[in-house]
């Protein structure tokens, strides 16, 4: 199990291929990312595969896109058939999915109303316009003075109104001016919070978890303590659970870990099963009833494709019990990890299949950790430089997560 797995030939040739690749997107990309070297070519479940045919445990899932696993055989076969039936309508006229879809989202999440967008950024610009709007209407904030409070170490996407409520300066530098309107906070202070909230404020807008800034959680109780505060102010609770939710922490949604139900919720990512960009905002009557037609919209937002796609993808969460296995696999990689004692390790965090592996400043980075797992078979990407972050597909299984835990292990006593 330690060797990295094999099943393709390993040439010079493809090898060449991958960095003839690499020099494509080099050349002819734009230079927004700086992804490892593998050239995957396809997928299984937890595993993908590189040109040269070597296997890797997929321990990222497109940032929980791919919560069901690669190339889910169901969600594909809703896809292929939905694409060869109808993919785009524009909302100019129904199509025979989204009604479904919104029901079946709207009975899952218990919200009223869902209003389908594409990308996760495009579902927070959807939040926000709603929180704006509901402030506007129905709480009597005057005009143009709507506030929403957010905090530091968020992130929810990288349009200019979303970066201009982020505290990461390479998000923001040169991309000004920012959209006003935002107040920041402190991460994980209810009192803050209720301090921070004055008569224009119409929303707290909020990760349970903060998945890109490292899996960092908030202190035990905050989410019920700021659920409490919004009731109290009249100001609307929004929680961002495009990465937390659909089962990555163990709970279908992570606010049901404090039971701190919020007004509304973005999703994405996992909605598609990673096949097909799908995101929502859902929320209940009193809010998503600002919008009127001709208000917000998207030219493929609610697609018969996407929809066909994400009713699949909710179906195989749900009937397969990833939710539940998350909860299971994410304990037992919290007791594989409880013996871990490296000096490089700062601290561990953990919450369902979730786990953000944070080194010392002085370790020089987490790349080359990163690195040292692929040369092992494993694929993990580094977070906000010093911070390792493992979320595997929630189909991952026992023997699966004990192979990865092993091969963390040795990296580290490679590493020290
Ligand atoms: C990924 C993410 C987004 C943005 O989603 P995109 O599809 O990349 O636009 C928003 N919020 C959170 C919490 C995310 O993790």
């Amino acid at each position: 199990m330690i060797t990295t797995p094999v099943d393709g030939g390993v040439g010079a040739s493809s090898s060449t291929e991958a960095r003839d690749l690499i020099a494509l997107e080099d050349r002819f990309g734009a230079h927004n990312y700086h992804p490892l070297d593998v050239v995957l070519t396809r997928a299984e479940g937890c595993w993908v595969w590189d040109l040269d045919g070597r296997r890797y445990l997929d321990c990222l899932a497109a940032y929980s896109a791919v919560n069901q696993g690669h190339n889910h055989p169901r969600i594909v076969q809703a896809l292929v058939d939905q694409a060869q039936r109808l993919a785009l309508t524009s909302r100019a006229f129904h199509n025979d999915q989204l009604g479904p879809f919104c029901q079946e989202l709207a009975e899952l999440t218990g919200f009223a109303r869902v209003l389908p967008m594409n990308t996760g950024a495009e579902a927070v610009e959807t939040a926000l316009k709603a929180v704006r709007k509901w402030g506007y209407k129905v709480k009597g904030v005057p005009d143009g003075q709507a506030e929403i409070i957010t905090f530091g170490g968020n992130f929810a996407g990288r349009t200019i109104s979303i970066i201009s409520f982020s505290d990461e300066p390479q998000y923001r530098d040169g991309f000004g001016p920012f959209t006003p309107g935002f107040k920041q906070l402190p991460y994980g202070d209810p009192q803050a919070v209720a301090d921070a909230i004055g008569p224009n404020t119409v929303a707290v807008f909020m990760e349970p978890v903060q998945g890109e800034a490292g899996i960092v959680m908030p202190p035990p109780g905050t989410l019920q303590a700021i659920r409490e505060i919004c009731d109290d102010h009249d100001v609307l609770l929004i929680f961002d659970e495009i990465q937390s939710g659909l089962g990555r922490t163990g709970k279908l949604f992570a606010w049901q870990h404090e039971d701190a139900r919020p007004d509304g919720m973005t999703l994405g990512k996992a909605l598609s099963g990673g096949l097909y960009p799908v995101s929502a905002f859902v929320a209940d009557e009193a809010l998503m009833d600002v919008f009127h037609p001709g208000d917000h919209g998207s030219t493929f937002g609610g697609n018969p494709l996407g929809a066909a796609t994400a009713r699949a993808a909710l179906r195989v969460l749900i009937e397969e019990g990833l939710v539940e296995n998350a909860a299971r696999m994410g304990e037992r990689f919290r007791a594989g990890l409880a013996g871990f004692d490296f000096d490089s390790i700062a601290e561990i965090r953990q919450t369902g299949l979730w786990i953000g592996i944070q080194l010392h400043a002085t370790v020089g980075g987490a790349r080359r950790y990163c690195e040292a797992l692929q040369q092992r078979g494993m694929l993990c990407k580094e977070t906000h430089e010093h911070t390792i972050r493992v979320a595997p597909p929630l189909t991952i299984q026992a023997q699966q997560v004990d192979w990865a835990v092993e091969q963390l292990r040795d990296v580290f006593e490679q590493l020290g």
